[in-house]
């Protein structure tokens, strides 16, 4: 496994990660001339960005098709459902998918939507709860199938990024397939030796931390581990990550509480993937134990306060909304299937713009519908 620290991707550069934003907030609001200043912007990045932080995609250029957000799954964990995937989504630009988060059952839908995991080059995790993590064995496993065992030709890298840790998740989920794999290997029926596709980035840092052809990803540590003791939180982050496109800017919360940098990181966004949160649902469901006179215990309490300071609010998704001047909002991670209309309304109390929930499945597309890139830039179901 090839693996690499992503501390800063610009080190060197006075372009800064806030200039970079400025930057980019200047040319999404020019529409005029938005293919010749997204052409000088590319060539600045490029020469600004230092190679690791810059990935060339050997999968085929694809023509001008805009952004599609396909949601996988939206049910927040752990604990499964039968209706509900946990978290994991696709934002497609111009065809190329590009992966965020991997919960269990992530394989599963992806078959359903008639992905291929090996189409997938890159992979991005906002954090390493079960719920965001642990498919990735399923991903990693069916994209070793068919590099080492089915495709001929070039094998193509498949790069996970994500906090701290990431590298030593992806060399476990490496460990761990390479041993089925490996008696197909004896018994002469596949590759007779394993070759490790896999490249892990660790992101140390907010800022810059991917950038190719088609997109630009910048990571904001978020509030999701605001309550964990310092010790523990050098090595384990909880990211936000704003994905610019040639068709905008599209931003996932991943798991929250209330967070400025978020805020900050979400300025002028065209969409707002958010996670939320029913905390009063939550609460009446575990009313009646309290009422039966049961002493909540340090676990449950800690469970109370993880809920309530690190997970977001109807009113908190709007609030923030509203600050950052997003234009849509798409909620998922949702934890009581059935209530999606009251997660809409309740946002929608504290945020004028248009306020999806996601369905597993669901998908949205922004910019360029007739594929001319020309198209409604407002962000909408795909027909
Ligand atoms: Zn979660
Ligand atoms: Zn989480």
């Amino acid at each position: 496994m090839f693996i690499s620290q992503v501390s800063h991707c610009n080190p060197n550069s006075a372009l800064n990660a806030k200039l970079l934003m400025r930057f980019t907030a200047k040319r999404l609001r020019s529409v005029v001339n938005r293919t010749f200043v997204l052409a000088a912007s590319a060539v600045l990045l490029l020469a600004a960005i230092p190679g690791q932080c810059i990935a060339q995609d050997s999968r085929a250029a694809e023509p001008r098709k805009g952004d599609q957000i396909l949601l996988l799954g939206t049910h927040g964990g752990p604990g499964l459902e039968t209706d509900r995937s946990e978290p994991a989504s696709l934002l497609i630009v111009d065809g190329r998918p590009y992966l965020i988060d991997c919960g269990i059952g992530t394989m599963r839908r992806l078959l359903r939507a008639g992905i291929r995991s090996d189409s997938i080059g890159t992979i991005f995790l906002t954090h390493d709860h079960p719920d965001h993590a642990l498919g990735l064995v399923d991903v990693m496993s069916n994209d070793f199938l068919s590099v080492d065992f089915g495709a001929r030709g070039p094998r193509p890298a498949f790069r996970i990024y994500g906090p701290p840790q990431t590298q030593e998740l992806v060399q476990a989920a490496y460990n761990f397939i390479r041993i089925p794999y490996g008696i197909f290997a004896a018994e002469h029926l596949g590759e007779a030796a394993l070759v490790d596709p896999f490249e892990a980035h660790d992101i140390a840092h907010d800022g810059v931390i991917f950038q190719d052809d088609k997109i630009r990803v910048i990571a904001a540590e978020n509030t999701h581990y605001q309550l964990m003791p310092a010790k523990f939180r050098a090595r384990m982050k909880s990211y936000a990550y704003r994905f610019e496109t040639p068709y905008g800017v599209i931003v996932f919360t991943g798991d929250t509480g209330p967070s400025d940098a978020v805020v900050r990181l979400a300025k002028g966004a065209d969409v707002l993937v958010s996670e939320v949160e029913d905390l009063r649902g939550r609460e009446n469901a575990a009313r009646p134990q309290t009422e039966a006179g049961r002493e909540a215990s340090e676990r449950a309490k800690a469970l109370e306060a993880h809920m309530r300071l690190e997970h977001l609010t109807t009113e908190e998704v709007g609030k923030m909304a509203t600050k950052a001047q997003v234009k849509t909002v798409v909620l998922y991670h949702l934890v009581l299937s059935g209530r999606t209309k009251n997660f809409v309304s309740g946002v929608q109390e504290f945020y004028s713009g248009p306020v999806f929930a996601g369905e597993d499945l669901a998908r949205y597309c922004l910019g360029a519908p007739g594929g001319d890139g020309n198209g409604s830039h407002a962000l909408q179901p795909c027909q």
